[in-house]
């Protein structure tokens, strides 16, 4: 029924073997896909500390202590879905345009061939290249953003393509349907009132940390899936929406955010939501010592795959 599937670790160890995904298949494949990881270690465009290059392998090495079934959605994801590692996307650190072309080039087939693509960054800026693919298969498609940060800066340093502008850029661009979009998890100082009020102007609903804190979690899933509808949509999560004390590993630390359960347990509640493509960005193993980020990463993925393997569960059961 999967083609592809994780190693069994009740036979191979999990220390064992070179690291993919879950230990997934390293396949440069698009037929016979549900799902493919693909790493896009490209970090030149970050505004502070670079070393998110090395975050797919990070996240790659201890995802191998994920085991197939989701005990909270009921799921076993080897069971439900055929799934690959594709690798890395062929980067060129320094040149954004250039890595962008290569971005497309990667997820163009893996889209058209009706799978979902799961990224792993490098740093935030890689998402537009990923939304120019998306939007030639899907078009518009709305943005679920896990943030402590808006991303809808105009330009930093002169430069217009930056971790920091993606989605302002997304917006011109014409990749992204803002009025099913919406921004979750922004705290901090900021330059000025002037970076929230951007992002409202520009049509997104913003929920800040603060307020999320106060309407409870369910209530900001609700919200999420109500804004979004039925459409299409992506989810980006930014792992500084986490708090420091838990995903430590991360290039532009923000204190006061969620804790890990309480992620894990905010995109369950996603679950109906039509995603076409995810993408994790923002790790930074370097600061990572104990590998908790790069653990937390990995389970953020196996909650993405949970995602797909209820919603291909949930067709087939419509079909019988
Ligand atoms: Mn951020
Ligand atoms: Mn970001």
């Amino acid at each position: 029924m999967s083609k592809y599937k994780p190693l069994n670790s009740l036979e191979v160890p999990r220390f064992a073997e070179i690291k993919t995904f879950m230990r997934l298949p390293y396949i440069k494949t698009v037929e016979d896909i549900d799902y493919a990881i693909i790493g896009i270690p490209f970090d030149t465009a970050s505004s502070y500390r670079t070393g998110s290059r090395f975050g797919p392998s990070a996240v790659r090495e201890i995802s191998s202590l994920i085991k197939p079934y989701n005990i909270v959605q009921d799921i076993n994801v080897s069971e439900c879905l055929s799934g690959i590692d594709y690798g890395d996307i062929p980067v060129v650190p320094g040149d954004i345009d250039e890595t962008y072309k290569r971005i497309e080039k990667g997820l163009d087939p893996i889209l058209e061939a009706g799978a979902i693509p799961i990224c792993i960054g490098g740093d935030h800026s890689i998402t537009l290249g990923e939304l120019r693919s998306i939007k030639k298969k899907h078009g518009p498609v709305a943005l679920v953003q896990f943030d402590s940060h808006f991303d809808t800066v105009d330009s930093y340093f002169g430069n217009r393509y930056n971790h920091g502008t993606v989605f302002k850029r997304a917006l011109e661009e014409g990749l992204i349907d803002v009025g099913r979009s919406i921004q979750v998890g922004m705290r901090g100082s900021l330059y000025s009132i002037d970076d929230l009020n951007n992002s409202i102007d520009m049509g997104f609903k913003v929920i800040t940390t603060q307020e999320m804190s106060k309407m409870g979690l369910k209530e900001v899933a609700k919200q999420i899936v109500e804004r979004v509808g039925d459409g299409k949509a992506f989810l980006s999560f930014d792992i500084d929406f986490v708090d420091p004390a838990y995903a430590p590993g991360t290039g532009t630390i923000e204190v006061g955010g969620f804790t890990s359960f309480e992620v894990l347990e905010i995109l369950r509640e996603l679950k109906n939501i039509n995603f076409v493509g995810y993408d994790l960005v923002e790790i930074i193993p370097a600061f990572d010592s104990t590998q908790i980020t790069a653990s937390l990463g990995s389970n953020i993925i196996f909650e993405f795959i949970s995602i797909i393997a209820l919603k291909k569960k949930g067709v087939r059961a419509n079909e019988v």
